[in-house]
């Protein structure tokens, strides 16, 4: 089915596949399937549309609602929500079903669900288990970390974002399991390379693109398992060391390097998309996934489809950012981990049959609820039988 996007005007497809995906979310209620309609916007305009719910790194002084200390949220002062402390949100000091209403019918249910958003709390930031590391957000056991976002269990980690398992890096993006690495970006298992990007298994490797099992290069792209390479010529240790020493010797010389180290990057082919051991698969940087379509930074993913963020084990997805751990017949999120979860987000640990919810976890079959830590049968945090 072709279609013409209500935003942007784009032409775009709706795929037969897309379409059974549609009729398999549909939730049924009281025996009858209420048919989810095709989108109406391109894939593009409704990854913005999700985004604009994900505030990443933007960070804001403001008072927590509840106590009124000063605290750091990515909810600025002037936002019309009540925002606590995120410990204080998690604790057992409030109710969110102490804001239950009862559906308005000649009301949109938007306009009610705005009002919900406005009064019930929600957390000021989205850092679990972490030690010493204020200044950050979408963080999971982190310690000592500034300004560090998106990542998990990193130590010592700051200016950066999706960093795995590293420690000691910084101004680094998608990168795993490195250690002491400076301006690294899409790299894994590296250790004291600098101005990098695509390399696994590297050491003392700096201004290098696409290299593997390499240890003392610069500038040098697409090497597989070499030592003592500069710009792709192979060295003796001693000139290799002493050409280095000259290079940079100066922030000069450092910036000249690396624009000829640049002019290597650009003649070197390149693959045209990262998909490894994947089957059927459209999109970059996707690890053992099978069919999926136009997918971005995912492992062990199937059947999904325009998403982003798709860490592990995501299956007939689509339209997620941060979708995975057994993640099943999701539509239109972010940051979900449960099944047939619709139109929602921040909906973890957990969450079944879950539609137009935000900031809920362990919860099933609800409908408009907003901080729900454990429900079932809810409508705008109304419980139901
Ligand atoms: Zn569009």
């Amino acid at each position: 089915m072709k279609k013409s996007c209500t935003q942007c005007s784009a032409p775009f497809e709706i795929t037969p596949d897309d379409l059974e995906f549609y009729e398999k979310v549909s939730p049924v209620f009281a025996g009858k399937k209420q048919l989810v309609p095709p989108p109406s916007k391109c894939p593009d305009c409704r990854t913005q549309q999700r985004f604009t719910w994900r505030n990443d790194r933007k960070l804001y002084h403001r008072k927590c609602d509840l106590t009124g200390k000063q605290i750091i949220s990515i909810y600025s002062p002037d936002k019309p929500f009540t925002v606590y402390e995120q410990s204080e949100w998690w604790g057992d000091t409030w109710d969110a079903q102490k804001f239950a209403r009862d559906f308005d019918f000649s009301r949109p249910f938007f306009e009610q669900f705005s009002d919900l958003l406005r009064v019930v709390p929600i957390p000021s930031r989205h850092v679990e288990q972490s030690e010493n590391s204020e200044y950050g957000n979408y963080n999971w056991g982190v310690k000592n970390c500034y300004l560090l976002f998106a990542s998990d269990q990193c130590q010592d980690c700051h200016f950066s974002d999706m960093l795995f398992g590293c420690s000691d890096c910084m101004d680094c993006s998608f990168c795993k399991e490195c250690r002491f690495c400076y301006q690294l970006l899409d790299s894994e298992s590296c250790y004291r390379c600098f101005y990098s990007q695509e390399l696994t298994n590297c050491e003392n490797v700096d201004f290098s693109f696409d290299c593997k099992n390499c240890r003392d290069c610069f500038g040098c792209t697409g090497l597989r398992g070499k030592q003592y390479h500069l710009f792709n010529t192979a060295m003796q240790k001693d000139e290799y060391q002493e050409k280095l020493k000259e290079l940079i010797l100066t922030r000069s010389s450092i910036e000249l390097a690396r624009e000829r180290a640049m002019e290597l990057w650009r003649k070197q082919p390149r693959l045209h998309a990262h998909l490894l051991q994947c089957e059927g698969c459209t999109g970059d940087n996707l690890l053992q996934c099978k069919n999926c379509r136009q997918c971005f930074d995912g492992k062990l993913g199937q059947d999904c489809a325009y998403s982003q963020n798709i860490p592990s084990e995501s299956k007939d997805c689509h339209d997620m950012y941060g979708a995975g751990y057994g993640a099943e017949l999701d539509y239109q999120g972010f940051c979900i981990s449960g099944q047939r979860t619709l139109f929602s987000f921040l909906i973890y640990p957990l969450g079944n049959d879950v539609l137009y919810s935000a900031y809920c976890g362990n919860c099933k079959d609800i409908f408009g609820c907003i901080g729900f830590k454990r429900q079932q049968y809810c409508i705008l945090n109304k419980q139901y039988t």
